[in-house]
């Protein structure tokens, strides 16, 4: 019988309710359990592809091609499993699958109403994307006292009666503030959530108090007295340098035992921290630091989302930094002041390593352009992810390949060399659709190249044969096998995301590998196109591109070999 847990936000938002759900799922893991964890987001966008990185943050891609929230990030960094799109759920799609099977006339003549046929969508979803697990753990997004949550909670306290009460535990994440004229910490926010929750029928069995330091016996006591909630069952949550420990902390309340025991279940193995202590230990105190510059463009931005909207990449240097006992210091340079004042292009100096982040359009597309040519020039370590691909192809066609004006025809529809295109099929499916999904979303099958710098990177991280382990799986899936196509017996393939629409224009890839330009992978399409995946410069300290986000599948214990390669680069 698989177990529900459901993890609801009290007080206010950003407290770290994903972080929370990733390490209560993570320690139950560390019990021996298989669990899933699921994000809701009530919001009625379909899926996150729409949204503004700008306002939401980063948009994480599945490997079967969702666009999601990033809290399906955080989940996939602490859990190191791939996570499908179905184990995220909107509004949106309860919805439309409602309207749509309404349209189609099964609903036989009913009316369609909130209750039951929203809750049971819910519940439907849900079951479906947690089955053959021992365990799910949902996450509500939003907090208690939205109007759009109700039909969430209203679900899981309807499912709770068709399951037992002894197979859901209910996480209530709190925040208690310590205002600063009385400072003191203050219990009353959270006993008004605790009674906001209860109006829905739902009583949490565990308080999860987020708050600047831990919480003293007084407090634990009072939430107890007025709440009716055992001490023992309100866990402090303090603010800390790293999220990785927040497991640790949480463990040190037994939060892990105490869970299985309201679920009636007992380990089936003996947690072992060892190897995660260890990282956390070398996030926390790097025997060695690098300085990383990021270019991109982050003028529509200000300073508070900034980081946000990369936070992928964030993590993955930051993943591959604890492998290599490597402080990653990050700095956001903003492209365009390399277009305004060209002499700054020397500021990159300071840097031990360059990276080009993904993006999209044409702002600061020259600044990246220098950046990169930069880096070429100065034996900097580079890394280009996607857009930084690009870019460094069409700073090495007109430099070195003298195509004068080469350019994406993204930036410019017009140039003589269109490096960087859209592919003819590309330009079908965009004609077709309403803007949703008209990219190459998800993973997709490269096969390396033998003796290349990329090969071997994948193959010193263990990632090679992991992922020769997952394409025999997609080869059994029906409906994802295209993310293959056509892998010629090779041994050396590897799986990684993508989310992107232009490509390496096919007929330009001749004159620049004589160039001495080595594209180390190819995706060979079903229908005999080949795009290219990665391109590395043989004598260069460490020049790397590639058209996928591999900061998609970097997690703390198992780095992304790229950002491994860079940053061990960066600390020669
Ligand atoms: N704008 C480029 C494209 O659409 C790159 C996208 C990206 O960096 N994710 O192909």
């Amino acid at each position: 019988m698989t177990k529900f847990i459901v993890v609801a936000g009290g007080v206010m938002s950003g407290v770290g309710k994903g972080v929370t759900t990733a390490s209560i799922a993570r320690i139950l893991m560390e019990y021996g359990y298989n669990v899933a964890p699921i994000k809701i987001d009530p919001y009625i966008n379909y899926d996150a592809g729409t949204l503004r990185p700008t306002e939401h943050g980063e948009v994480w891609v599945t490997d079967d091609g969702g666009e999601i929230d990033q809290d399906l990030g955080t989940y996939e960094r602490f859990l190191d499993i791939n996570i499908p799109k179905n184990n995220n759920i909107t509004t949106g799609q309860i919805y439309k699958t409602i309207i749509d099977r309404e349209r189609k006339g099964k609903y036989l003549g009913q009316t369609v109403q909130f209750i039951p046929h929203v809750p049971d969508e819910i519940k439907r979803r849900i079951r479906e994307a947690g089955k053959d697990n021992d365990i799910v753990i949902v996450e509500i997004g939003g907090t208690i006292g939205d109007y759009e949550n109700i039909p969430y909670l209203f679900a899981m306290k309807s499912l709770e009666r068709e399951i037992g009460k002894e197979n859901v535990v209910y996480v209530l994440v709190t925040y208690l503030p310590i205002p600063s004229h009385i400072e003191e910490m203050k219990t009353k926010p959270t006993q008004q959530a605790i009674r906001l929750l209860g109006e829905t029928g739902i009583f949490p069995d565990f308080i999860i108090c987020r708050a600047k330091i831990a919480l003293d016996k007084i407090r634990k006591k009072k939430i107890e007295t007025y709440a009716n909630i055992p001490s023992t069952h309100v866990i402090s949550e303090p603010d800390i340098d790293t999220v990785y420990s927040i497991p640790l902390d949480l463990e040190k309340e037994q939060l892990g035992l105490k869970i299985l025991n309201e679920l009636k279940l007992k380990p089936k193995k003996h947690s072992n921290w060892n190897d995660w202590k260890n990282l956390v230990n070398k996030i926390k105190h790097p025997k060695k630091h690098v300085k990383v510059a990021i270019v991109g463009k982050y003028i529509d931005i200000g300073d508070y989302n900034l980081a946000d909207s990369y936070v992928s990449i964030n993590q993955s240097l930051l993943h591959a930094g604890a492998a290599l006992n490597v402080g990653v210091d990050i700095n956001w340079l903003d492209a365009k002041i390399f277009e305004n004042s060209p002499k700054k292009i020397n500021d990159l100096k300071k840097f031990n390593g360059i990276i080009v982040p993904g993006g999209f359009g044409s702002s600061g597309v020259e600044g990246k352009i220098k950046a990169i040519n930069f880096s070429r020039l100065n034996n900097k370590p580079y890394l280009g992810l996607c857009y930084g691909l690009q870019l460094a192809i069409v700073e090495y066609a007109r430099n070195v390949c003298k195509m004068g004006n080469a350019n994406t025809t993204e930036n410019n529809e017009k140039t003589k060399f269109p490096v960087i295109d859209i592919l003819p099929t590309q330009k079908e499916i965009m004609e077709k659709s309403d803007y949703g999904a008209t990219m190459r979303l998800g993973a997709y099958a490269a096969v390396l190249k033998e003796n290349s710098k990329v090969l071997k990177l994948y193959k010193e991280t263990n990632r090679l044969k992991e992922d020769m382990k997952m394409i025999e799986k997609l080869k059994k899936d029906k409906s994802q096998k295209f993310r293959l196509g056509i892998l010629n017996k090779s041994k050396n393939i590897v799986l990684e995301r993508h989310r992107h629409r232009y490509e390496v224009n096919p007929k330009f890839v001749d004159q620049l590998e004589k160039k001495g330009l080595v594209f180390s992978g190819y995706h060979l399409r079903e229908d005999n196109t080949k795009l290219m995946e990665y391109i590395e410069l043989p004598n260069h300290k460490s020049f790397i591109s590639t058209q996928a986000h591999p900061e998609f599948k970097s997690r703390l214990g198992n780095p992304s070999p790229l950002f491994y390669g860079f940053v061990k680069a960066c600390a020669k």
